[in-house]
């Protein structure tokens, strides 16, 4: 087996191709930039950020988020201002017990621009960071190298004064992440393009699109010895991401052990399972019954539908605020947040070829099971003395019919049945167990120490003793 030599990531051939750099803005000289000046949103939000009763009590006060985009669609910025638990404001503000407040440096988001925007970084890279930091990549990390050779960027981020000869020069987001990545406290891949490649990465594409993990390498460890931390989905649930950061923040701050990842970097407790194991439409698949249009309401799985192979918790967590969600609002599932999407689940909306085998197997059973149970649930939806014969004291029961000789023999087969072995109550002799405890009846019965208990009452009585004497 070929052995790996000395073999550099792509972050370490672009920086190799890129150079270090030394120069960074006068932010004095610079006057001020954009709308709204000399704005920073950090300051904004501290006045409320501080007032955190109980959010400082790890030896962290704050922690830096540094925010950058690849080749990306947004939408997982967007998805993440939706999420709920946490939500993105609460983060901003400490409001959570025991955590430091997150300074957020997002490009969309925050209220700085230009230079000023871009002075945290450039701190960041000097290591005079007034905090730690952590870096969060949405969309996929683009080949540089490729589009160097032409004098071209994929995408990028702000203008630094690290041309050759000091001019300012579009940094692209490769280089940002190169950089930083190794003096992070953590580095969070967030949306399938970042965590694997994703649409950008799909056959044909020119630009070499990889994931974060590709782009750094196996051994890549933040400063703090953590690896990647993946949180995919196309566009990931915003909950999942937050509530993953958070995990974060509480092991920094030293309140809690490392989250639980599994082998590929995702949190384990959130993609552990499969869609499938937790779909609301489980019991048709189960049963047999499958949709054959969209808008029906069975297993979606005929047409197109890959949720038994993937991790994701959709079904249970919601799109945004336990809402929504893929099969919860009619859509089958398309793989979005594995590693092998897209290019292993295309044609989308097409019967995966392995569920045959299961589909078919499941109709069998079903076609057997589906009667049986459509009995039995029409027997439950009888009161009991609906099923009694002759002159019965309800109008309803007799608008639903008596039982026919066959219904009452098969009810009567099937109660044996539910209470053979049955060890709450079981008839011997005038006895019975009540709740495991053998208790006397009498011949009308009743609890027999429920009639000596009436009785020694009676006999108190005409002997004029208030019962409260009783000794
Ligand atoms: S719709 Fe998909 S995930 Fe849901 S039960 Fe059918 S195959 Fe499984
Ligand atoms: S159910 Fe499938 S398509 Fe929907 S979010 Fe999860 S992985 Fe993506």
């Amino acid at each position: 087996m070929a052995t790996r030599v000395n073999e550099k990531t792509p972050a370490e051939r672009l920086l190799e191709v890129l150079g270090p750099v030394d120069r960074f803005h006068d932010t004095d000289e610079i006057g001020d930039f954009g709308m709204p000046a000399r704005a920073y949103m950090e300051h904004m939000l501290e006045p409320v950020a501080r007032a955190g009763p109980t959010s400082r009590l790890g030896p962290l006060e704050k922690v830096h988020a540094f925010w950058f985009a690849g080749m990306s669609c947004d939408g997982c910025s967007v998805s993440v201002t939706g999420a709920q638990a946490p939500s993105i404001e609460s983060l901003l503000l400490g409001a959570h017990p025991g955590l430091p407040r997150v300074i957020l440096h997002h490009p969309v988001i925050n209220v700085e621009s230009g230079p000023h925007y871009m002075n945290a970084h450039e701190n960041a890279i000097q290591e005079t960071l007034d905090a730690p930091y952590v870096i969060i990549l949405e969309g996929s990390i683009s080949d540089e190298t490729k589009a160097l050779e032409t004098g071209g960027y994929w995408s990028g981020q702000g203008e630094e004064p690290w041309g050759p000869e000091g001019e300012m020069r579009t940094v692209t987001t490769d280089e940002w992440i190169a950089r930083l990545a190794p003096g992070a406290a953590a580095s969070i891949a967030i949306g399938t393009c970042a965590t694997w490649g994703g649409v950008p990465a799909a056959e044909g594409n020119p630009t070499g699109a990889m994931s974060l993990m590709d782009f750094l390498g196996q051994d890549y460890r933040s400063a703090l010895g953590v690896p990647v931390v993946n949180v995919p989905g196309c566009a990931p649930i915003g909950d999942n991401f937050t509530e993953t950061v958070a995990a974060i923040l509480y092991f920094l701050q030293g309140f809690g052990p490392l989250p639980e990842f599994d082998e590929l970097g995702r949190p384990a407790w959130l993609f552990g399972e499969t869609v499938h194991q937790h779909c609301v439409r489980g019991a048709y698949y189960e049963e047999g019954s499958y949709a054959q249009e969209f808008g029906d309401k069975e297993c979606l799985v005929e047409i197109g539908c890959w949720g038994p192979v993937v991790n994701c918790n959709i079904t249970s967590r919601g799109a945004i605020n336990h809402v929504g969600g893929c099969m919860n609002a009619g859509g089958a599932c398309i793989g979005c947040t594995m590693p092998g999407f897209p290019d292993k689940f295309t044609p989308f909306y097409k019967i995966p070829p392995g569920s045959r085998v299961s589909t078919t197997a499941s109709r069998l059973l079903g076609s057997f099971i589906r009667p049986l149970r459509s009995y039995t649930n029409s027997h439950l939806n009888r009161e009991t003395r609906w099923d009694l014969h002759g002159d019965v004291p309800t109008a309803w029961a007799r608008e639903r019919g008596e039982p026919s000789l066959v219904q009452d023999a098969g009810h009567k087969f099937y109660d044996r049945m539910r209470r053979s072995n049955d060890t709450g109550r079981k008839s011997k002799n005038d006895e019975e167990l009540v709740f495991g405890k053998r208790v006397e009846f009498t011949q009308d019965k009743r609890p027999k120490f429920e009639q000596e208990q009436e009785e020694r009452v009676l006999e108190k009585t005409d002997r004029g003793i208030p019962q409260d004497e009783e000794s």
